[in-house]
Protein backbone atom coordinates (compact mmCIF):
# COMPACT_ATOMS: atom_id res chain seq x y z
CA UNK A 1 0.00 0.00 0.00
CA UNK A 2 1.21 3.41 -0.97
CA UNK A 3 -0.23 4.94 2.40
CA UNK A 4 -2.84 3.84 5.21
CA UNK A 5 -6.27 4.93 5.19
CA UNK A 6 -6.78 6.68 8.60
CA UNK A 7 -10.17 6.99 8.85
CA UNK A 8 -12.80 5.70 6.76
CA UNK A 9 -16.55 6.02 6.01
CA UNK A 10 -18.69 3.10 5.45
CA UNK A 11 -21.73 5.36 5.40
CA UNK A 12 -21.21 8.90 4.06
CA UNK A 13 -24.89 9.69 5.88
CA UNK A 14 -23.72 9.43 9.13
CA UNK A 15 -22.43 13.23 8.82
CA UNK A 16 -25.85 14.52 8.39
CA UNK A 17 -27.17 15.53 12.35
CA UNK A 18 -30.32 17.37 11.47
CA UNK A 19 -33.32 17.04 8.53
CA UNK A 20 -35.47 19.84 7.40
CA UNK A 21 -38.68 19.17 5.68
CA UNK A 22 -40.58 21.50 3.50
CA UNK A 23 -44.34 21.99 5.16
CA UNK A 24 -46.31 20.98 2.06
CA UNK A 25 -43.96 17.44 2.14
CA UNK A 26 -44.29 16.44 6.32
CA UNK A 27 -47.55 14.33 5.59
CA UNK A 28 -45.94 12.31 2.90
CA UNK A 29 -45.93 8.67 3.84
CA UNK A 30 -42.47 8.18 2.16
CA UNK A 31 -41.42 11.48 4.00
CA UNK A 32 -42.46 10.05 7.68
CA UNK A 33 -40.50 6.23 7.02
CA UNK A 34 -36.91 8.12 6.38
CA UNK A 35 -37.60 10.63 9.82
CA UNK A 36 -38.60 7.17 11.69
CA UNK A 37 -35.73 5.52 9.87
CA UNK A 38 -33.03 8.64 10.51
CA UNK A 39 -33.86 9.20 14.22
CA UNK A 40 -32.51 12.23 13.77
CA UNK A 41 -33.74 15.90 14.79
CA UNK A 42 -36.26 17.58 12.10
CA UNK A 43 -37.97 20.83 11.82
CA UNK A 44 -40.43 22.06 9.44
CA UNK A 45 -39.63 24.76 7.10
CA UNK A 46 -42.00 27.21 4.94
CA UNK A 47 -41.85 25.57 1.31
CA UNK A 48 -39.28 27.39 -1.38
CA UNK A 49 -37.52 28.73 1.21
CA UNK A 50 -33.71 28.61 2.55
CA UNK A 51 -32.65 26.76 5.45
CA UNK A 52 -31.61 29.54 8.11
CA UNK A 53 -30.13 26.21 10.01
CA UNK A 54 -27.40 26.74 7.72
CA UNK A 55 -25.91 31.09 8.28
CA UNK A 56 -23.46 31.99 6.16
CA UNK A 57 -22.51 32.15 2.57
CA UNK A 58 -21.81 29.78 -0.16
CA UNK A 59 -19.38 28.22 -0.24
CA UNK A 60 -17.95 28.82 2.79
CA UNK A 61 -20.47 27.32 4.38
CA UNK A 62 -20.73 24.19 2.42
CA UNK A 63 -19.15 22.15 5.08
CA UNK A 64 -21.70 22.93 7.86
CA UNK A 65 -24.30 22.70 5.04
CA UNK A 66 -23.49 19.02 4.48
CA UNK A 67 -24.82 17.87 7.82
CA UNK A 68 -28.26 19.32 7.03
CA UNK A 69 -30.72 17.45 4.64
CA UNK A 70 -33.36 19.38 3.21
CA UNK A 71 -36.64 16.99 2.10
CA UNK A 72 -38.70 18.11 -0.49
CA UNK A 73 -40.61 18.47 -3.41
CA UNK A 74 -39.09 18.52 -6.99
CA UNK A 75 -41.21 21.04 -8.99
CA UNK A 76 -39.11 19.72 -11.85
CA UNK A 77 -38.13 16.95 -14.23
CA UNK A 78 -36.65 13.67 -12.48
CA UNK A 79 -35.74 12.34 -15.82
CA UNK A 80 -33.60 13.83 -18.35
CA UNK A 81 -30.82 12.98 -20.95
CA UNK A 82 -27.26 13.93 -19.78
CA UNK A 83 -25.98 17.55 -20.51
CA UNK A 84 -22.54 16.29 -22.64
CA UNK A 85 -21.39 18.72 -24.56
CA UNK A 86 -21.21 18.37 -28.86
CA UNK A 87 -17.16 18.41 -28.59
CA UNK A 88 -16.55 15.23 -27.44
CA UNK A 89 -18.13 11.89 -27.71
CA UNK A 90 -20.41 10.82 -24.98
CA UNK A 91 -22.30 7.83 -24.00
CA UNK A 92 -26.02 9.42 -24.18
CA UNK A 93 -26.56 8.46 -20.70
CA UNK A 94 -30.32 9.77 -18.96
CA UNK A 95 -30.01 11.54 -15.83
CA UNK A 96 -32.72 10.85 -12.89
CA UNK A 97 -32.19 13.62 -10.58
CA UNK A 98 -33.06 12.39 -6.71
CA UNK A 99 -31.64 14.83 -4.76
CA UNK A 100 -29.04 17.79 -4.99
CA UNK A 101 -25.50 17.67 -3.24
CA UNK A 102 -23.60 14.93 -1.59
CA UNK A 103 -22.15 14.25 2.68
CA UNK A 104 -19.04 13.72 1.39
CA UNK A 105 -16.34 15.97 0.07
CA UNK A 106 -14.13 15.45 -3.02
CA UNK A 107 -11.94 18.54 -3.60
CA UNK A 108 -12.48 17.88 -7.66
CA UNK A 109 -16.22 17.96 -6.93
CA UNK A 110 -18.11 19.68 -10.28
CA UNK A 111 -20.81 20.58 -7.63
CA UNK A 112 -19.09 23.26 -5.11
CA UNK A 113 -19.23 25.53 -8.33
CA UNK A 114 -23.00 24.14 -10.22
CA UNK A 115 -24.98 24.63 -7.09
CA UNK A 116 -25.61 27.30 -4.99
CA UNK A 117 -26.85 26.29 -1.70
CA UNK A 118 -25.02 24.22 1.09
CA UNK A 119 -27.31 21.38 2.49
CA UNK A 120 -28.29 18.35 0.99
CA UNK A 121 -31.66 17.98 -0.77
CA UNK A 122 -33.67 14.75 -1.24
CA UNK A 123 -37.06 14.77 -3.48
CA UNK A 124 -39.60 12.70 -1.54
CA UNK A 125 -41.96 12.97 -4.22
CA UNK A 126 -41.02 9.61 -5.69
CA UNK A 127 -44.43 8.95 -6.75
CA UNK A 128 -43.67 11.27 -9.34
CA UNK A 129 -40.68 9.96 -10.59
CA UNK A 130 -42.08 6.71 -11.07
CA UNK A 131 -44.50 8.38 -13.26
CA UNK A 132 -41.97 10.34 -15.37
CA UNK A 133 -40.22 7.52 -16.12
CA UNK A 134 -42.80 4.93 -16.69
CA UNK A 135 -43.86 7.96 -19.70
CA UNK A 136 -40.80 8.59 -20.86
CA UNK A 137 -40.36 4.59 -21.59
CA UNK A 138 -43.58 4.06 -23.20
CA UNK A 139 -43.27 6.95 -25.31
CA UNK A 140 -40.24 5.91 -26.85
CA UNK A 141 -40.89 1.98 -27.07
CA UNK A 142 -37.73 1.28 -29.15
CA UNK A 143 -35.44 2.52 -26.93
CA UNK A 144 -32.78 1.28 -24.63
CA UNK A 145 -32.00 3.64 -21.76
CA UNK A 146 -28.80 3.91 -19.73
CA UNK A 147 -30.09 6.05 -16.22
CA UNK A 148 -27.96 6.89 -13.78
CA UNK A 149 -28.68 8.59 -10.41
CA UNK A 150 -25.42 10.47 -9.93
CA UNK A 151 -25.01 13.55 -11.43
CA UNK A 152 -26.23 15.83 -8.67
CA UNK A 153 -25.41 13.73 -5.76
CA UNK A 154 -23.49 10.52 -5.20
CA UNK A 155 -26.47 7.34 -5.39
CA UNK A 156 -25.89 5.21 -2.56
CA UNK A 157 -24.55 7.81 -0.21
CA UNK A 158 -27.82 8.43 2.01
CA UNK A 159 -29.40 5.47 1.16
CA UNK A 160 -29.43 4.15 4.50
CA UNK A 161 -31.96 7.03 5.72
CA UNK A 162 -33.81 6.84 1.97
CA UNK A 163 -33.83 3.01 0.96
CA UNK A 164 -34.50 4.87 -2.52
CA UNK A 165 -32.66 1.89 -4.01
CA UNK A 166 -35.11 -0.84 -3.29
CA UNK A 167 -37.82 1.21 -5.05
CA UNK A 168 -35.35 1.47 -7.91
CA UNK A 169 -33.80 -1.56 -8.64
CA UNK A 170 -37.52 -2.92 -8.24
CA UNK A 171 -39.05 -0.82 -10.63
CA UNK A 172 -36.25 -1.34 -13.30
CA UNK A 173 -36.63 -5.27 -12.64
CA UNK A 174 -39.99 -4.69 -14.60
CA UNK A 175 -38.66 -2.99 -17.81
CA UNK A 176 -37.05 -4.36 -20.99
CA UNK A 177 -35.76 -1.06 -21.90
CA UNK A 178 -33.55 0.31 -19.60
CA UNK A 179 -30.99 -0.53 -17.48
CA UNK A 180 -30.29 1.25 -13.74
CA UNK A 181 -26.17 2.34 -12.84
CA UNK A 182 -25.86 3.16 -8.85
CA UNK A 183 -22.72 5.10 -8.57
CA UNK A 184 -21.41 5.60 -5.43
CA UNK A 185 -17.98 6.06 -3.39
CA UNK A 186 -19.64 4.85 -0.40
CA UNK A 187 -20.19 1.43 0.79
CA UNK A 188 -23.85 1.40 1.38
CA UNK A 189 -25.00 -1.72 -0.44
CA UNK A 190 -27.13 -3.64 2.40
CA UNK A 191 -30.85 -2.60 0.75
CA UNK A 192 -29.45 -4.18 -2.44
CA UNK A 193 -29.60 -7.24 -0.78
CA UNK A 194 -32.94 -10.05 -1.34
CA UNK A 195 -34.04 -7.92 -4.09
CA UNK A 196 -35.61 -9.36 -7.70
CA UNK A 197 -33.12 -7.05 -9.54
CA UNK A 198 -33.27 -9.59 -13.03
CA UNK A 199 -30.04 -7.73 -13.98
CA UNK A 200 -31.60 -4.29 -14.38
CA UNK A 201 -29.93 -2.74 -11.73
CA UNK A 202 -25.92 -2.23 -12.05
CA UNK A 203 -23.97 -1.34 -9.15
CA UNK A 204 -20.86 0.67 -9.86
CA UNK A 205 -18.22 2.67 -8.10
CA UNK A 206 -16.02 5.36 -8.46
CA UNK A 207 -11.92 4.38 -7.99
CA UNK A 208 -8.75 6.04 -7.72
CA UNK A 209 -5.38 5.60 -6.63
CA UNK A 210 -4.99 5.36 -3.42
CA UNK A 211 -3.34 8.90 -2.16
CA UNK A 212 -5.88 10.77 -3.93
CA UNK A 213 -8.93 8.56 -2.56
CA UNK A 214 -7.78 9.41 1.09
CA UNK A 215 -6.32 12.92 0.33
CA UNK A 216 -8.92 14.61 -2.05
CA UNK A 217 -11.90 12.39 -1.55
CA UNK A 218 -13.17 13.19 2.07
CA UNK A 219 -15.59 11.26 3.94
CA UNK A 220 -15.75 8.71 1.06
CA UNK A 221 -15.44 4.52 1.57
CA UNK A 222 -11.74 3.66 1.87
CA UNK A 223 -10.73 0.98 -1.58
CA UNK A 224 -10.91 -1.92 0.97
CA UNK A 225 -14.77 -1.11 1.63
CA UNK A 226 -15.54 0.14 -1.99
CA UNK A 227 -14.06 -3.43 -3.26
CA UNK A 228 -15.53 -5.28 -0.49
CA UNK A 229 -19.11 -3.86 -1.24
CA UNK A 230 -18.65 -4.69 -4.72
CA UNK A 231 -17.99 -8.03 -4.19
CA UNK A 232 -20.81 -8.37 -2.09
CA UNK A 233 -23.06 -6.92 -4.77
CA UNK A 234 -21.64 -9.12 -7.06
CA UNK A 235 -22.82 -12.30 -5.11
CA UNK A 236 -26.14 -11.49 -5.10
CA UNK A 237 -26.16 -11.09 -8.54
CA UNK A 238 -25.34 -7.72 -9.90
CA UNK A 239 -23.46 -6.27 -12.41
CA UNK A 240 -20.56 -4.00 -11.98
CA UNK A 241 -19.54 -1.15 -13.18
CA UNK A 242 -16.02 1.15 -12.23
CA UNK A 243 -15.20 4.51 -13.02
CA UNK A 244 -11.69 5.92 -13.02
CA UNK A 245 -13.02 9.75 -12.66
CA UNK A 246 -10.99 11.70 -12.71
CA UNK A 247 -7.66 10.15 -13.03
CA UNK A 248 -4.96 13.05 -11.39
CA UNK A 249 -1.13 13.06 -11.76
CA UNK A 250 0.04 13.18 -8.50
CA UNK A 251 3.41 11.87 -7.46
CA UNK A 252 3.63 7.92 -7.90
CA UNK A 253 0.27 7.90 -9.79
CA UNK A 254 1.71 4.81 -12.03
CA UNK A 255 2.15 3.01 -9.19
CA UNK A 256 -0.76 3.95 -7.54
CA UNK A 257 -3.17 3.50 -10.40
CA UNK A 258 -1.21 -0.10 -11.06
CA UNK A 259 -2.30 -1.05 -7.05
CA UNK A 260 -5.89 -0.16 -7.28
CA UNK A 261 -6.58 -2.04 -10.54
CA UNK A 262 -4.71 -5.13 -9.26
CA UNK A 263 -6.69 -4.79 -5.96
CA UNK A 264 -9.77 -4.81 -8.03
CA UNK A 265 -9.30 -7.66 -9.78
CA UNK A 266 -8.20 -9.50 -7.01
CA UNK A 267 -11.23 -8.91 -5.41
CA UNK A 268 -14.17 -8.96 -7.96
CA UNK A 269 -14.80 -11.29 -10.59
CA UNK A 270 -14.18 -9.48 -14.07
CA UNK A 271 -16.70 -11.09 -15.39
CA UNK A 272 -19.64 -9.36 -13.26
CA UNK A 273 -17.99 -6.14 -14.86
CA UNK A 274 -19.71 -4.55 -17.81
CA UNK A 275 -17.84 -1.40 -18.23
CA UNK A 276 -15.24 0.82 -16.96
CA UNK A 277 -14.60 4.39 -17.72
CA UNK A 278 -11.83 6.49 -17.69
CA UNK A 279 -11.38 10.31 -17.66
CA UNK A 280 -9.00 12.76 -16.78
CA UNK A 281 -9.62 15.88 -14.42
CA UNK A 282 -11.81 18.62 -15.56
CA UNK A 283 -13.16 20.79 -14.66
CA UNK A 284 -15.17 24.54 -14.86
CA UNK A 285 -12.62 27.56 -14.50
CA UNK A 286 -14.76 28.49 -11.64
CA UNK A 287 -14.10 25.26 -9.48
CA UNK A 288 -10.75 26.10 -9.16
CA UNK A 289 -10.99 29.04 -6.59
CA UNK A 290 -13.60 27.33 -4.56
CA UNK A 291 -11.59 24.29 -4.61
CA UNK A 292 -8.21 25.87 -3.65
CA UNK A 293 -9.85 28.18 -1.03
CA UNK A 294 -11.92 25.32 1.13
CA UNK A 295 -9.00 22.76 0.41
CA UNK A 296 -5.86 24.32 0.68
CA UNK A 297 -3.79 21.50 0.98
CA UNK A 298 -4.79 19.80 -2.10
CA UNK A 299 -2.46 20.05 -4.87
CA UNK A 300 -4.75 19.19 -7.81
CA UNK A 301 -5.28 22.64 -9.07
CA UNK A 302 -1.44 23.24 -9.22
CA UNK A 303 -0.61 21.72 -12.72
CA UNK A 304 -0.76 23.25 -16.14
CA UNK A 305 -4.11 23.11 -17.85
CA UNK A 306 -5.42 24.49 -21.24
CA UNK A 307 -9.32 24.96 -21.76
CA UNK A 308 -10.74 22.40 -23.76
CA UNK A 309 -13.92 22.80 -26.38
CA UNK A 310 -16.31 22.11 -23.94
CA UNK A 311 -14.99 25.28 -22.00
CA UNK A 312 -13.20 23.03 -19.12
CA UNK A 313 -9.61 23.02 -18.10
CA UNK A 314 -7.90 19.80 -19.03
CA UNK A 315 -4.35 18.39 -18.96
CA UNK A 316 -2.44 19.14 -22.45
CA UNK A 317 -3.45 16.07 -24.74
CA UNK A 318 0.19 14.51 -25.01
CA UNK A 319 -0.19 14.26 -21.01
CA UNK A 320 -3.93 13.03 -20.91
CA UNK A 321 -2.28 10.59 -23.20
CA UNK A 322 0.12 9.35 -21.38
CA UNK A 323 -2.10 9.06 -18.09
CA UNK A 324 -4.79 6.74 -19.89
CA UNK A 325 -2.67 4.18 -21.67
CA UNK A 326 -0.75 3.65 -18.24
CA UNK A 327 -4.35 2.82 -16.71
CA UNK A 328 -5.94 1.58 -19.81
CA UNK A 329 -2.67 -1.10 -20.36
CA UNK A 330 -3.39 -1.95 -17.03
CA UNK A 331 -7.16 -2.89 -17.17
CA UNK A 332 -7.16 -4.22 -20.62
CA UNK A 333 -4.60 -7.06 -19.37
CA UNK A 334 -7.05 -8.36 -16.41
CA UNK A 335 -10.51 -7.16 -17.92
CA UNK A 336 -12.67 -10.09 -18.80
CA UNK A 337 -12.75 -10.25 -22.49
CA UNK A 338 -16.60 -8.68 -22.63
CA UNK A 339 -15.80 -5.63 -20.09
CA UNK A 340 -16.52 -2.41 -22.52
CA UNK A 341 -13.40 -0.08 -21.45
CA UNK A 342 -14.61 3.65 -22.90
CA UNK A 343 -13.48 7.51 -21.90
CA UNK A 344 -15.88 9.59 -20.71
CA UNK A 345 -15.85 12.94 -23.01
CA UNK A 346 -13.05 12.56 -24.91
CA UNK A 347 -12.02 13.09 -28.40
CA UNK A 348 -11.92 10.72 -31.18
CA UNK A 349 -7.66 10.97 -31.92
CA UNK A 350 -7.82 10.21 -27.96
CA UNK A 351 -9.23 6.83 -28.44
CA UNK A 352 -7.19 6.38 -31.41
CA UNK A 353 -3.78 6.84 -29.96
CA UNK A 354 -5.06 5.10 -26.83
CA UNK A 355 -7.11 2.28 -27.81
CA UNK A 356 -6.29 1.46 -31.56
CA UNK A 357 -9.76 2.43 -32.64
CA UNK A 358 -12.58 5.06 -32.11
CA UNK A 359 -15.87 4.33 -30.89
CA UNK A 360 -17.61 5.12 -34.31
CA UNK A 361 -16.04 1.99 -35.74
CA UNK A 362 -17.83 -0.17 -33.12
CA UNK A 363 -21.30 1.29 -33.27
CA UNK A 364 -20.84 4.03 -31.24
CA UNK A 365 -20.38 4.00 -27.22
CA UNK A 366 -24.09 4.14 -26.50
CA UNK A 367 -24.13 0.62 -28.60
CA UNK A 368 -20.86 -0.64 -27.29
CA UNK A 369 -22.17 -0.27 -23.87
CA UNK A 370 -25.80 -1.45 -24.68
CA UNK A 371 -24.10 -4.53 -25.68
CA UNK A 372 -22.38 -5.57 -22.97
CA UNK A 373 -26.17 -5.23 -21.21
CA UNK A 374 -28.20 -6.75 -23.83
CA UNK A 375 -25.59 -9.38 -24.64
S1 LIG B 1 -18.88 11.71 -3.98
FE1 LIG B 1 -19.37 12.63 -5.95
S2 LIG B 1 -21.08 14.05 -5.51
FE2 LIG B 1 -20.11 13.54 -3.56
S3 LIG B 1 -18.60 15.16 -3.20
FE3 LIG B 1 -17.53 13.47 -4.23
S4 LIG B 1 -17.63 13.95 -6.45
FE4 LIG B 1 -19.16 15.24 -5.37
Amino acid sequence: MLMTQLQSWADPSLFVKEIHVEESCLDLPYTREILARARLPYTVVPDYQDLEAVPGYYPDNLTAGKQHLLLCRNRGHFFKPCPATREYRCCEYHVLNIGMNCPMDCAYCILQAYLNKPWLTFFVNIDDLITEMTSAFMAAPDRFFRIGTGEFTDSLALDRLTCLSRTLVTFMAGQQQGVLELKTKSAVVHNLEGLEHKGRTVVAWSLNSTPIMVREEIRAATLDQRLAAARQCAQWGYKLAFHFDPIIEHPGWQQGYEETINRLFDEVPAESIVWISMGALRYLPALKNIGTGRFPKSRIYSQEFIEGLDGKSRYFRPHRVELYKHVYDLLKNRAHARTCIYFCMESDEIWQEVMGYTPGERGGIPQMLDRTIQG
